[in-house]
């Protein structure tokens, strides 16, 4: 079964908007494993949208539109999907009911006259009731071609999508498709690839598809069956086998768990709480750590000591080391872990010292980062040379820092 997205709004093709409702859709439909060749932008013009639309039901089974089902003049999708499909428009009374519902408990009570067009559907279509906004989402079907019309807000257009228009989109096609997530730190997408390519190489049922994020590679295995029973037999193995070649490396196998949220069940799990130090990333990985909630029950404070007076005030580093070695060395995080650790009166901290950029500091590059790891009266210290820009360099580093405490904990403590 094949799928194409058009996008309809002028302020898509100006770069006022992102075209997140794109990003959205395509990996809703590759979950749920139907096959797309073509996305399409277009603005609210009624000869190009006609042009668009025309040669995408040509190509495509199942043509899904976004955007332009307002009430104004320049919402033109219902209408140009009506002429191409040959479908007269209709007052659709359940929808009229429907907007009339929604104005009375609008804070305008005088429902604008133009309003009413989206009580109008081409004639057939099925109606998607739209909590969210006053245009309904559209299913219309003719000679096995089939379009879905969607409002353009991501608040209407994500619940219509999830609650109406993926069962509809999954009956179409026979069986189920389920997928898992490996989330996998410390290796790159290449070496991750690598190790792996003799499943890619074979795969057909299940596949493996990889994402590369900021240090961070996913694996999605996704299983089409023809019961719930079946797709998990087949996944199973593959999850095992990459499990296993990848080891340490797989923090998760649950898609909605973030890293910070399996350092946060680590230190739960073994009763430990920790605290950060942190002078580059200022406040980044605590802003993580904080992220999951019941993050409280194992971190109490954190510390941000961007001078050398601060690191040496509240974290206690000597004078001597930062004179000696530099606030980015490995003496400086090291003392700024086993000070963290003592300030906060914590298990175990996480310190981080290092150069984002852009401007280098003497001799030592930008890019350099120390992290320190203190956890059971053993300081742990790394040094990194990550690339890019400031951001980049900050967002590497309170990635690597959570992955080495995660490590540390799952080495001090379960070994
Ligand atoms: P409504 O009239 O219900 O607001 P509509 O279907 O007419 O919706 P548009 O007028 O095309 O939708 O867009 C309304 C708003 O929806 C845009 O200003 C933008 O904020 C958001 N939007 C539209 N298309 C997209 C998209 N592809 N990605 C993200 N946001 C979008």
């Amino acid at each position: 079964m094949v799928v194409e997205l058009i996008s309809v709004g002028t302020e898509l093709l100006l770069g006022n908007i992102v075209n997140t409702n794109t990003q959205y859709l395509a990996e809703k439909c590759a979950l749920l494993g139907l096959s797309m060749y073509h996305q399409v932008t277009v603005g609210d013009n009624r000869e190009r949208l006609f042009a668009v639309f025309s040669e995408a039901l040509n190509r495509s089974d199942v043509v899904i539109l976004t955007g332009g089902l307002g009430p104004t003049e320049d919402d033109l999708t219902k209408e140009v999907c009506a002429e191409v499909l040959g479908l007269p428009l209709e007052e659709d009374a359940h929808t009229r009911e429907r907007i009339q519902e929604y104005f009375r408990k609008s804070l305008y009570k005088k429902i604008p006259d133009n309003n009413w067009k989206q009580a109008l559907v081409p004639h057939g279509a099925k109606v998607l009731d739209n909590s969210n906004g006053t245009a309904p989402g559209l299913i219309l079907e003719k000679d096995g071609k089939r379009a879905v019309l969607l409002p353009g807000p991501p608040g209407e257009l994500i619940p219509l999508f999830q609650e109406q228009v993926s069962p509809y989109l999954q009956k179409l096609q026979p069986g189920v498709i389920r997928s898992q997530m490996v989330k996998i730190c410390g290796q790159g997408e290449s070496q991750v690839e690598d190790q792996i390519l003799d499943l890619i190489d074979s795969q057909s049922n299940p596949t493996i598809a990889t994402y590369a994020k900021t240090a961070e590679v996913h694996l999605r295995i996704t299983a089409r069956a023809s019961s719930e029973e079946e797709a998990k037999k087949l996944l199973k193995p593959v999850v095992k086998e990459i499990k296993n070649r990848f080891g340490k490396d797989v923090y998760t196998t649950r898609e909605e768990e973030t890293l910070e949220m399996a350092v946060v069940s680590l230190l739960k799990k073994h009763e430990l709480t920790v605290t950060t130090a942190e002078s580059c990333t200022g406040g980044l990985i605590a802003g993580r750590l904080v992220n999951v909630p019941g993050a409280s029950e194992v971190f109490n404070q954190g510390f941000i000591t961007y001078s050398n007076k601060s690191k040496r005030k509240v974290l206690g580093v000597s004078k001597g080391t930062l004179k000696k070695y530099g606030a980015v060395s490995e003496q400086t995080a090291k003392e700024m872990a086993a000070g963290g650790v003592l300030a906060a009166d914590a298990d175990a901290c996480v310190a981080v010292s290092g150069i984002a950029g852009p401007g280098a500091d003497g001799e030592k590059p930008v890019g350099l980062v120390y992290i320190a790891c203190f956890i059971k009266d053993k300081v742990t210290v790394e040094e990194f040379h990550f690339r890019g820009n400031r951001e980049k360099i900050r967002e590497q580093s309170v990635i690597k820092a959570l992955d080495m405490l995660r490590r540390l904990i799952l080495s001090t403590c379960q070994s």
